[in-house]
């Protein structure tokens, strides 16, 4: 049988339902937390050509009217303002009232794009998430995050639309493409380094995670939830100035500004480069004296076991000093030329530090090559 997680939010908690198949009875599952058996879907063409066809199937077999479904093209650039109108436009094209559930069946791509779409039309639709990517399904499935990015950066418009439910069918990864499940798993290393025990799962069962076995993606999506979801139910809307939500960022100073240096061409994973992040993160939490010396060659030798990225040396590209610490300087919330990280004393000890000298993250990215 699933598991069920609660996500015990101020307003309206919901549920994360985790397990294997879940699409082809989708209908039965996410009735309850809906006010009307009538849905438009959202997917990308990529995931609506897989698993579309179980979706619809599962739904209509509990009695529900599908009102439309909706595909965008796969990848980042359909998270765009152009996408966002057409999708709207689509969607009241459509004929959906306020008792339309929309339900986004993909990636994170998918979903905040969607998620962004459920919060504004009609000012606000009832929102199902059907995460596809290990990394929707860790990650960004759940906490409420919805958006789309502007010219000026990723997510700078967007808006917290808490879903009603989330279905994370483990089987539908079988067709993800092995380099999208090792960068989803990156997440889950993250969340283990946060929560602890988790991290020492990861160590001992995480190749299997990355090699597809069920029972191991089961556990990793399932414990990742349970840890995103406590640290969301403490924090709903990012406001904690440390702690809370912000510990989610461990890793990504570093990961976002390596990604933005790539271009977000598709050449470097998000995952990818918050695993980069995590080993970087070990190594500035050692160089500040705060943790073993020996945790950075245990985080990135796990990273590597499963073969992601850990060292800035492990990728084809060089980037220069003085391009990331640009970077990481507009990376919000720097307090007089200080740097902001999350930092680790250990496994299960993160937190946040805002007055990093800038000074020594330039003397590790430059002793990194
Ligand atoms: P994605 O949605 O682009 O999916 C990656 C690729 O996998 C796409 O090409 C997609 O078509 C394909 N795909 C998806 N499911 C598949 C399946 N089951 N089988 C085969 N192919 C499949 O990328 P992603 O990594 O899932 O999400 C990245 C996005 O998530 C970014 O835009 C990021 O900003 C966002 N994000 C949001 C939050 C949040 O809290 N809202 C958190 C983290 C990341
Ligand atoms: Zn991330």
């Amino acid at each position: 049988p699933p598991a069920r997680l609660p996500v015990p939010l101020s307003g309206r908690a919901y549920e994360v339902v985790v397990g294997d198949g879940l699409l082809a009875r989708a209908g039965g599952l996410i009735a309850p937390a809906l006010p009307a058996r009538r849905v438009a879907i959202v997917s990308d063409a990529s995931v609506a050509g897989l698993h579309l066809p179980t979706l619809e199937v599962g739904l209509r077999e509990a009695g529900f009217e599908i009102r439309a479904s909706l595909t965008v093209p796969p990848g980042e650039a359909s998270k765009s303002f152009s996408q966002f109108g057409t999708l709207m436009e689509d969607l009241l094209a459509a004929g959906i009232d306020r008792q339309t559930a929309v339900v986004a069946l993909g990636g994170g791509v998918v979903g905040d794009l969607a998620g962004y779409a459920a919060a504004s039309a009609l000012r606000g639709l009832p929102f199902v998430q059907i995460p596809t990517t290990l990394l929707a399904q860790v990650d960004s499935s759940v906490g409420g995050k919805t958006g789309i990015n502007l010219r000026a950066g990723k997510n700078l418009a967007g808006a917290f639309h808490q879903p009603r439910i989330v279905l994370a069918d483990t089987g539908v990864l079988s067709t993800l493409p092995s380099r999208e499940l090792r960068a989803g798993y990156a997440e889950v290393a993250k969340h283990g380094l946060l929560q602890g025990a988790l991290w020492d799962w990861c160590e001992a069962n995480g190749a299997k995670a990355v090699a597809g076995d069920a029972a191991a993606l089961r556990h990793a999506v399932l414990e990742s939830c349970r840890l995103k979801a406590a640290v969301v139910a403490a924090d709903e809307r990012e406001e904690s100035p440390e702690g809370g939500r912000a510990l989610l960022n461990l890793g990504h100073t570093f990961g976002h500004a390596i990604e933005a240096e790539c271009g977000y061409d598709g050449s470097l994973l998000h995952g990818e480069g918050v695993a980069i992040g995590l080993g970087l993160a070990a190594r500035l939490s050692v160089i500040l004296g705060l943790c073993e010396a020996t945790l950075p060659e245990r985080v990135e030798a796990h990273l590597s076991a499963v073969g992601l990225p850990a060292r800035l040396s492990h990728l084809p590209r060089r980037f220069t000093l003085a391009a990331l610490m640009a970077r990481m300087r507009k990376d919000k919330k720097v307090r007089d030329g200080a740097l902001r990280f999350v930092l680790l004393r250990g496994p299960g000890q993160a937190f946040t530090k805002d007055d990093v000298d800038p000074a020594l993250v330039e003397a590790l990215l430059r002793s990194e090559g």
